[in-house]
């Protein structure tokens, strides 16, 4: 075990420090202004796969917040300055550090989230994909020139960094979740102030670790931790904090946003989904099968992308069932770290409790339980994977987005019948279509209101894709060229009294 050089040191659980090749990267107190900050109270981080307390983190007061506000705000005047040049190699040096403590960020990761450790080390690469592709994008960041309808005028466009950011997050992705945002806003020269998830802060604050040691000067990269509405209320109140990036539930994102009213603050909002997943009459029954499959389990289910509803052509219906369940026997639960896991703890007990509820409710409303146990036989959070028929839109598995294990499957009989049922959720994150026909895909493409459609691939997110939803899952779009448009102005001039064109 490494010795620790902290001021928390010996509170943090020994089973951590012996996954950990480098152990200050357990960092427990918040980071503001280049500092580590320690606030009034601890509050312990649970192990999900055991309920075991792996270490603590600080419960800060709102003058701390207010100092991270202004720690930002003082070092946005010095970041902006930078050349886009300058934040891109500072910000490459922190993609290095990523990738070289990609096993210790994977392991605490996995350690306070409970997701599988190649979940873990896919998302670090996952995460740390986001700060290259901003790094690079920030040197392309160009305005327009406009054609004049002005005599002896040039008019043109420039994008400018709008200032500090609030970054608030979710426990399911702790790592890429942050870095998003962070890596977009900090290369278009905004200075942030992140607040993760209570769940799993350690991986936020791994972050914070290797950005120091990057490079990145003082007061550009904060993060808070402690009482979640007192801290986002906070940020949402300063007129300093000129961006929210909030990516959560939608319930949370609604309250926040009215929150943002008062300074009218620039708000980007990622939120829940209800994805279905669609199997086109035309698809290979075992093929779907195995994707759903991909699509409803990763991350335990705890993912905004999952598959949350499965409508399979009535006459493919019992096939489908068939090929599902012989997939998901092979699916092996336990604690993440170990080799040959499929699916990992959830996050809580109320985690639990909510997906026991669901599979209670549609077998109450007449749901048939194809595979799995009515009621939960494993201990702590893990939660068994349950398969239900026969689920319809009076069901809450149906209606809200699970966040569990639990697969709905839905018979249907006509593509026009389905486009309205797919679409009968006040979500619109993302949706799956398997299938071949052109024409049937097309007609769902266009039909489906999710911001998202991915055909033939459970894979559909990284670095260069807009991710983000419609109706209720959210406002703007994170990665691609897009990404810059939540933490930046458009600034138009106009340069009148010059010489025309033909006197020059
Ligand atoms: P959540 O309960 O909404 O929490 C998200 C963040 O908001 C956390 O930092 C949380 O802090 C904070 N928070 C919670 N209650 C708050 C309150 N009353 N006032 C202010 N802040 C508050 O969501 P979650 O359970 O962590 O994450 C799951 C949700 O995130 C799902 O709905 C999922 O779909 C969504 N999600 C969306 C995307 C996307 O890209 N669209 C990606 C990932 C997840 P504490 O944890 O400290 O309470």
């Amino acid at each position: 075990m490494a010795a620790l050089n902290l001021p928390y040191e010996g509170k943090a659980s020994d089973t951590v420090l012996e996954h950990l090749e480098d152990a200050r990267l357990l960092r427990q107190l918040a980071y503001i202004n280049g500092k580590w900050v320690t606030g009034t109270e601890d509050i312990p981080v649970i192990n999900p796969a055991d309920d075991r307390v792996i270490g603590y983190v600080t419960s800060l007061k709102k003058s701390q917040i207010d100092n991270a506000i202004n720690a930002a705000d003082k070092a946005f005047t010095k970041w902006r300055a930078l050349s886009a040049e300058q934040r891109a190699t500072l910000l490459m040096a922190w993609h290095d550090l990523l990738l070289a403590n990609k096993e210790d960020l994977a392991r605490l990761m996995v350690l306070e989230q409970g997701k599988t450790l190649n979940e873990a080390q896919g998302e670090i690469d996952y995460g740390a994909s986001f700060v290259r592709w901003f790094a690079e994008e920030a040197r392309r960041a160009y305005g327009d020139t406009i054609p004049s309808h002005i005599p002896n005028a040039q008019l043109a466009t420039l994008r400018e960094p709008i200032g500090v950011a609030a970054l608030i997050t979710p426990w399911n992705f702790p790592n890429a979740m942050i870095t998003r945002k962070a890596a977009a806003a900090l290369a278009i020269g905004c200075t942030v102030v992140v607040k993760p998830a209570n769940e799993t802060p350690f991986s936020a604050l791994a972050l914070a670790e290797l950005a120091e040691r990057a490079g990145i000067p003082a007061g550009v990269f904060n993060v808070v931790t402690g009482d979640a509405p007192m801290i986002s209320a906070t940020l949402c109140a300063s007129d300093k904090v000129k961006a929210l990036s909030f990516t959560g539930s939608t319930r949370v994102g609604k309250l926040l946003l009215s929150q943002c009213a008062d300074t009218v603050k620039k708000c980007s909002m990622e939120l829940g989904g209800n994805a279905p997943f669609i199997v086109l009459p035309d698809m290979d029954i075992q093929e779907a099968a195995s994707a759903a499959i991909d699509a409803k389990f990763q991350t335990s289910g705890q993912d905004c992308l999952a598959a949350n509803r499965i409508f399979v052509p009535r006459d493919k219906h019992d096939e489908f069932i068939a090929a599902f369940a012989a997939g998901m026997k092979k699916l092996r639960v336990g604690d993440g770290m170990r080799k040959g896991i499929d699916l990992g703890p959830l996050i809580n007990h109320q985690a639990v409790e909510k997906a026991q509820s669901l599979v209670d409710d549609a077998l109450e409303k007449g749901a048939t339980l194809v595979m799995g146990s009515p009621h939960n036989a494993l201990k702590g959070n893990f939660f068994n994977p349950v398969l239900l028929a026969d689920v319809t839109p009076e069901m809450s598995v149906y209606r809200e987005e699970n966040f569990c294990p639990v697969a709905g499957v839905i018979a249907y009989d006509d593509l026009d019948e389905l486009i309205i049922a797919a679409n009968d959720t006040e979500y619109g994150l993302a949706a799956y279509i398997y299938g071949n026909d052109i024409r049937d895909i097309w007609k769902l493409m266009r039909g489906l209101e999710f911001g998202m459609v991915s055909v033939n691939s459970v894979k559909m997110t990284g670095h260069p894709i807009p991710f983000g939803g419609m109706k209720q899952s959210g406002l703007g779009r994170e990665g691609s060229r897009h990404g810059f448009d939540e933490y930046s102005e458009i600034k138009y001039y106009c340069l009148g009294g010059l010489p025309t064109a033909s006197g020059c």
